[in-house]
């Protein structure tokens, strides 16, 4: 087709009755992608193009300058459809530019150009011509629909707004569409050929797209809620701000596919393959389905809402969970998923974030360990077998329990506090003697005068500190017999958590 010529030679004199245009275009559905139209683009005629496409510097996408030699550069007369770009063949009884009164009027927004395609019905519903595409009537050959619309995207006409709700699309050629706000509700269009297309803003509801081609497709703000995108091809595709809830992505090729903003509840993406450099940031996947796909560290997940409250799991492994028996594939399965994401938060430097898959991904480890593994033969070694798996196990829960795996020294320090406290009122029972051998403390839970209960507590308190922080006594000592007991335990415990402690500070403030 043709470009038109570059900017530089474009008459001065036709843009200024368009100057306005662009600014209202877009609205509401692009109109963030406005806000970087500045006025010498407007005069130009490029924010047109800005604002239907999404193709705008909102964020730094490497795509924009892909595009820029190629559609900016396009003068205005581009988006009318002139009679040069009328699909051939189609109303050939046309020979010459047919009048005014027999070209569609429909205006796809107030202050855009009416369609002017040639019209199909002279006097439809609302009285004035329509071409076969903005037709709101039932009685449109099917047949007919699809190759005109496929001859009018081969000719670049713009169908703003077309009508192609449950139109059977399947393998159609649309290449290069320009299908911007079109209704393509519940339309059939797997296998079609859709790359470079643009469908900002379409109505993709429930819409097969099977196996689609949608490379560097234009979606962005496109409904595509609960529709069938399974094995569908959108690399580079943009879907900012789409809405997929509830679309079946299954096994798409997402390879830098830009979905920032996109609503994502519900929508299953397993086997989707997001890799490449794709923009995921602030896409909601609350209860989305994400096993076995695959995240590249490149992905840019900044405020990705992943429904992981703090404790929370992904849906899958939430599913798995509440199954009985448990399955070991879906666990084994889940690491992976939560390892990929992990590693992209680690690879932006976010620990915070990579740090709560971590606890995850170590958890779905902890549950593969409760699955049976060949015993060794031999009865030694099945019983070494069975008490390094029990000590493991014991560990490993151990480890989730008292510092989420050392993700989270604060738990740990109240752990701390609460086996002082607790070792304290041990203590109290069980006596504390002075180092002359009188006791500071007597055995046995005797209630003490009121007056002596906090010097009592305290005591306690401060023997129980001593004895976890392996400080030694100077003045007190523990009782003979079960006093000894108690002090060795809690002698351990103190050694072991103390060391916990500086490990998981250490990692986190070495990040
Ligand atoms: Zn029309």
């Amino acid at each position: 087709m043709a470009l038109g010529p570059p900017i530089q030679q474009i008459d001065e004199a036709v843009v200024p009755q368009r100057r306005a245009r662009p600014l209202f275009l877009g609205l509401p559905l692009s109109y963030l992608h406005c806000q970087t139209v500045n006025a010498e683009q407007v005069r130009l005629g490029l924010g047109w193009n800005r604002c239907f496409s999404g193709k705008s510097g909102v964020s730094s996408r490497p795509r924009i300058e892909r595009t820029a030699g190629q559609q900016e550069a396009a003068p205005m007369a581009e988006y009318t459809n002139n009679e040069e770009q009328w699909p051939d063949g189609l109303w050939e009884e046309w020979g010459d530019p047919p009048p005014d009164e027999k070209r569609c009027q429909f205006q796809p927004a107030r202050l855009i150009a009416r369609c002017g395609l040639p019209a199909y019905d002279a006097g439809s519903e609302s009285g004035e011509p329509r071409c076969l595409f903005h037709y709101e009537g039932e009685d449109r050959d099917p047949e007919e629909l699809r190759s005109a619309l496929e001859a009018a995207v081969a000719k670049r006409a713009h169908l703003w707004r077309a009508n192609l709700q449950e139109a059977d699309l399947t393998e159609a050629n649309l290449q290069e569409a320009r299908l911007q706000d079109a209704n393509l509700q519940d339309a059939d269009l797997g296998y079609a050929n859709l790359q470079g297309a643009s469908l900002d803003g379409a109505e993709l509801q429930g819409a097969d797209l099977r196996g689609a081609e949608l490379q560097r497709a234009d979606l962005g703000g496109a409904n595509l809620q609960e529709a069938e995108l399974s094995d569908a091809n959108l690399q580079e595709a943009e879907l900012w701000f789409a809405n997929l809830q509830g679309a079946d992505p299954r096994r798409a090729n997402l390879q830098g596919a830009d979905l920032g903003g996109a609503k994502l509840q519900g929508a299953n993406l397993e086997g989707a393959r997001l890799t490449g450099a794709v923009d995921l940031r602030g896409a909601d996947l609350t209860n989305a389905r994400l096993m076995r796909f695959e995240l590249s560290p490149e992905a840019k997940l900044d405020n990705v809402e992943w429904g992981l409250a703090a404790g929370k799991m992904l849906r899958d492994e939430r599913e798995a969970r509440s199954k009985e028996p448990l399955y070991k594939m879906a666990f084994a399965e889940y690491e992976g998923v939560y390892r990929q994401i992990k590693l992209s938060y680690q690879y932006s430097g976010d620990y915070h974030r990579a740090g709560q898959f971590f606890i995850r991904e170590m958890e779905c480890k902890r549950t593969l360990l409760r699955f049976r593994r060949p015993v060794p033969e031999g009865r030694l070694k099945a019983l070494w077998d069975w008490l390094s798996r029990g000590a493991t196990r014991a560990l490993w829960c151990v480890s989730y329990h008292i510092c989420r795996h050392g993700e989270d020294p604060a738990r740990l320090a109240k752990v701390m506090g609460l086996v002082i406290v607790l070792f304290a009122f041990i203590h109290s029972l069980v006596g504390v003697d002075g180092t002359d051998g009188d006791p500071i403390i007597s055995p046995g839970f005797a209630m003490p005068p009121w007056a002596d209960l906090l010097a009592q507590m305290t005591k306690a308190v401060y023997f129980s500190v001593a004895t976890f922080t392996s400080l030694g006594y100077g003045d007190m000592q523990p009782v003979e017999g079960w006093g000894q007991v108690v002090a060795m335990v809690e002698v351990s415990l103190g050694i072991i958590l103390v060391a916990l402690l500086v490990g998981c500070v250490i990692r986190k403030l070495s990040r």
